[in-house]
């Protein structure tokens, strides 16, 4: 038997359900600003003022360049981090 465990659906032990949780990290001063992360995942990257990438503000956890998505963007967030053309884009 095996079991699909949706990030949304609703946690009784949060601390178990936060650890489903994928963590992105751009290394924003390497970002050349070529803009392919908001192009194939706007769910999770965008340009900021500068142009520089971001996490969306909706996953985003102690700054900009860190955030945590949830398993249903991580196929999305993994093909921007594949395709990044200087390579820094983080998941773990
Ligand atoms: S794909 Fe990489 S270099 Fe291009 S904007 Fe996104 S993080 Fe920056």
């Amino acid at each position: 038997m095996s079991f699909h465990y949706s990030y949304n659906v609703r946690c009784l032990d949060y601390q178990w359900c936060n650890s489903l949780a994928i963590k992105v990290i751009i290394d924003q001063e390497e970002c050349i600003m070529c803009g392919t992360c908001e192009d194939l995942c706007p769910e999770v990257f965008v340009l900021g003022e500068d142009d520089i990438a971001e996490i969306v503000e909706e996953y985003q956890t102690e700054d900009t360049a860190h955030g945590e998505i949830p398993e249903e963007q991580e196929e999305c967030a993994q093909s921007a981090a594949d395709a990044c053309p200087v390579a820094i884009i983080h998941l773990t």
